[in-house]
């Protein structure tokens, strides 16, 4: 009940916040909680430009969204073509949110240059009310022509997990992503 475990999914609505490092010649910016009105991303532009030489590559980090709504999306979208100049980008952990926005709006990981490399994937126990997310490479959900998403074990009951969000989406925005 309650006990904190480290691949717990974001808490529901919380406010926007973006952390930003630089190392190596990656960019890395973690994106938490609503991706809405409030979410600004100039500070990344300015990022990038002020290593543009240095860059190897830009990654961002979508785990810690919750909940990405149609101005959240727009922002995002504005970020993806003033990053022309950008080396290429690589987009992990992709959260429920933005699939289910992926899944409406067909843009909004197609750039060129841009790879998604992995899925976090919230599953939810009936049995126990325990939630986990997965985090699962892109690559391995296509299984040949086939897009699999992976069966998830309660880690306190052991039952079979649900997914925790639409399944259609995922496939969908999967089946996109891959180009078929
Ligand atoms: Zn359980």
């Amino acid at each position: 009940m309650g006990a904190m475990i480290p691949s717990a999914p974001p808490p529901k609505n919380g406010k926007f916040k973006l952390e930003s490092s630089v190392k190596d010649g990656e960019a890395v910016f973690k994106l938490h909680g609503m991706v809405d009105e409030d979410a600004h991303f100039a500070s990344v532009l300015a990022t990038v430009k002020a290593n543009l030489e240095s860059l190897k590559r830009v990654r961002f980090d979508l785990g810690g969204v919750s909940h990405v709504n149609s101005s959240g999306i727009r922002e995002w979208l504005l970020l993806l073509e003033r990053l022309y100049l950008a080396p290429p980008i690589e987009i992990v952990n992709v959260s429920s949110g933005f699939v289910e926005q992926a899944n409406m709006v067909s843009n909004v990981f197609s750039r060129p240059g841009l790879t998604v490399i992995s899925f976090a994937v919230p599953f939810y126990c009936e049995k126990c009310e325990s939630s986990k997310t997965v985090v699962v490479e892109s690559k391995a959900l296509k299984q040949g022509k086939q897009v699999v998403i992976p069966d998830a074990k309660c880690p306190k009951c052991f039952a079979a997990m649900e997914l925790d969000s639409v399944e259609e989406d995922y496939l969908s925005v999967i089946r996109k992503l891959a180009g078929g």
